[in-house]
């Protein structure tokens, strides 16, 4: 446990909630408050006095009925968790943060923060203590006017020229940042119905409690606008460009399950539904204006449809229509003529400078095309459900692999396993386990030397079923690796649910490293994660000394990367592996990168 923050006895916490109880009768404009901090945060107490700086009864707020996420002003959110963050993990245990809270009657407070985070000994809670107050009037005339100028008073969400600065930020990040960014354009069904029949009043209340389901459908970095009546525009951001079909259609299937369920306001129950238009940043547009009008015609054609509620932008799929069916031809003609290959990356242990293992990545020696890029082929090879076959290819040769170095003197003894990447869809095959499993059997490898990656989209639309298959294979001894950590909707809860044994930090976050600070923070705060969940932890995107530098500080247990070596051909790699047997490792690396 490397958490910096103090631990207190059980009586050093019944003082601190006496002066909870304390504050309260002083009154005035000062809240005081507890909030636990596991998993989800929660209020555990505050002072009853809150209803007068926000309209919220005591009650309302212990009862959960509001959770933190929607009463915090939605841009704040990131901000809050990585303040609170670094009072958690770094060395300042005393902070102060200003943020902007949804008051009861939706008008807006500005409110200063002071917190301080602890841990209680006997059950290793986290919790953070503090006061707050409101400095709403102190807000100078210019913030206020901006504010205005780029957010609905309505629901307090952005509006449109809110959502179009953050289109055209995500416009110029993605190339840099190796992320995807997805606008999701959402029209209600009905809602004119509502204003007709029971007034504004009902239908500017419904439209503020979609707001709030809304909210709940997304994480930090995404942005929520409503950018005219009933339409509502999501941004999802920083999502892997691997995974962002995966993503985006788990994101609309929650908002349109949330979006069903009906409406209780006043005596009515109001009943709507959504239509969602997608467009891709970048691939769909290149301005904010082109990818809001693309992803409205999509949830216009989405709309007119009966039977389906999601809409992607068409004109690029009909694009790639005639290379889907070229490539798909293709793929089965390189099962046949054995046109794949597997390339080997090694993984090195910073403490120790050793190799560990390595990842095996495909690659397409195409007779024509040269080597193609799984990027390219894994997608399409999903869709049409080749990647069953490809798998098989993958799993047999990288056994066949294994099986060779077992018996091989001149592997390093540090090197122990290799790791292949397991597709989404594979992974939801209800043979999935079987198949392994026989695999590993005909080739007789030790279970323990091979080790599975798996993203988070292939675990999170069925957990128990993720977590039972996973269970079958570790009994037999292999390890699952969760892939590109930190892009999905990496939430405390499941992980450890999951039975997970390594994280990889995904490398957008090991690049951009070195320009955004809140990803430095955040790669921080996944290594100390990890280390209270006991998992190890791999760092991928490794390309410079000071990522090295900076993960090695951090107690990072391993990384891959371009700095040590890229992804070589078997017969590279096995030179390789001798030649550690030979030299410490920091002489190879300009062997290795050859
Ligand atoms: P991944 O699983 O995230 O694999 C890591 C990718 O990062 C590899 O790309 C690797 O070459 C690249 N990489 C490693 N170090 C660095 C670095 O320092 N800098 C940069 N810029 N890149 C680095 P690759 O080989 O092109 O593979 C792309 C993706 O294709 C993989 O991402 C994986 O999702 C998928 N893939 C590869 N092989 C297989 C396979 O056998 N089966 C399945 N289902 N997917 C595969
Ligand atoms: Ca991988
Ligand atoms: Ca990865």
């Amino acid at each position: 446990m490397h958490c910096h923050n103090v631990s207190l006895s059980t009586h050093q916490i019944d003082d601190l909630d006496k002066c909870i109880d304390l504050m309260d009768n002083i009154g005035g404009n000062v809240v005081s408050f507890k909030i636990t901090l596991n998993s989800k945060p929660k209020i555990e107490n505050i002072s009853s006095n809150i209803v007068e700086v926000l309209g919220y009864s005591q009650e309302e707020l212990l009862d959960q009925k509001y959770t933190l996420e929607t009463l915090i002003y939605q841009k704040d959110i990131k901000y809050i968790y990585i303040t609170v963050y670094q009072a958690l993990f770094a060395r300042k245990r005393q902070q102060q943060l200003s943020c902007r809270i949804l008051a009861k009657d939706n008008t807006v407070k500005y409110i200063t923060i002071h917190f301080l985070t602890y841990r209680e000994k006997q059950t290793q809670k986290l919790h953070m203590i503090g006061y707050m107050s409101d400095d709403t009037e102190k807000k100078s005339y210019k913030e206020k006017v901006d504010y205005l100028s780029y957010y609905d008073t309505l629901t307090g969400l952005g509006n449109r020229a809110y959502i179009k600065k953050e289109i055209q930020k995500d416009i110029e990040s993605i190339i840099s940042s190796h992320s995807a960014s997805a606008l999701l354009f959402l029209n209600l069904n009905r809602f004119k119905n509502v204003n007709d029949t029971l007034g504004h009043k009902i239908g500017n209340r419904l439209l503020k409690h979609v707001s709030h389901r809304l909210r709940s459908c997304i994480k930090e970095d995404d942005t929520l606008a409503r950018i005219g009546g009933d339409e509502f525009v999501i941004l999802l951001s920083r999502l892997n460009q691997k995974t962002l079909r995966t993503h985006v259609d788990i994101i609309a299937k929650r908002v349109y399950n949330i979006l069903e369920r009906p409406f209780s306001i006043d005596s009515n129950l109001l009943h709507t539904t959504t239509s969602i238009g997608v467009a891709i940043v970048g691939i769909d547009g290149n301005s904010a204006d082109e990818l809001l009008k693309n992803a409205d015609t999509a949830m216009s054609l989405a709309k007119k449809d009966q039977n389906h509620y999601l809409r992607y932008y068409q004109s690029t799929m009909q694009e790639n229509a005639a290379t889907h069916l070229e490539v798909e031809n293709d793929i089965r003609v390189a099962l046949k003529e054995e046109q794949f290959e597997l390339y080997y990356q090694p993984q090195v242990d910073i403490k120790s400078d050793q190799i560990t293992g390595a990842e095996a990545l495909i690659r397409w020696r195409h007779p024509e095309k040269g080597i193609i890029s799984p990027l390219k082929f894994i997608p399409i090879a999903e869709e049409t459900g080749l990647i069953i076959p490809i798998s098989e290819w993958v799993l047999k040769t990288a056994c066949q692999y294994i099986k060779e170095l077992e018996k091989d003197e001149n592997v390093p003894s540090s090197f122990h396993k290799i790791s292949i990447n397991i597709s989404s869809k594979q992974f939801k095959q209800p043979t999935f386990t079987a198949d392994v499993k026989r695999i590993i059997k005909q080739s007789g490898i030790n279970p323990a030397s091979l080790e599975l990656e798996v993203t988070e989209g292939a675990l999170i639309n069925d957990l128990d079923d993720a977590i039972e298959k996973m269970l079958i294979l570790k009994e037999l001894g292999i390890q699952f690796a969760l892939d590109d950590f930190g892009t999905g909707y990496s939430s405390l809860t499941y992980l450890k649910k999951l039975p997970i044994d390594i994280i990889k930090i995904d490398k957008s976050f090991i690049m951009n490293m070195h320009t955004d600070n809140d990803d430095k923070i955040l790669t921080q705060t996944i290594i100390q994660m990890s280390q209270n969940l006991n998992l190890s932890i791999i760092a991928e995107g490794v390309e410079k000394i000071e990522h090295l530098n900076f993960l090695q500080e951090r107690g990072c247990d391993t990384y891959q990367g371009y700095f040590f070596s890229k992804p070589l051909t078997l017969k590279a790699f096995k030179r390789l592996l001798l030649l550690t047997k030979q030299q410490p490792l920091h002489l190879l690396r300009d062997t290795a990168q050859a």
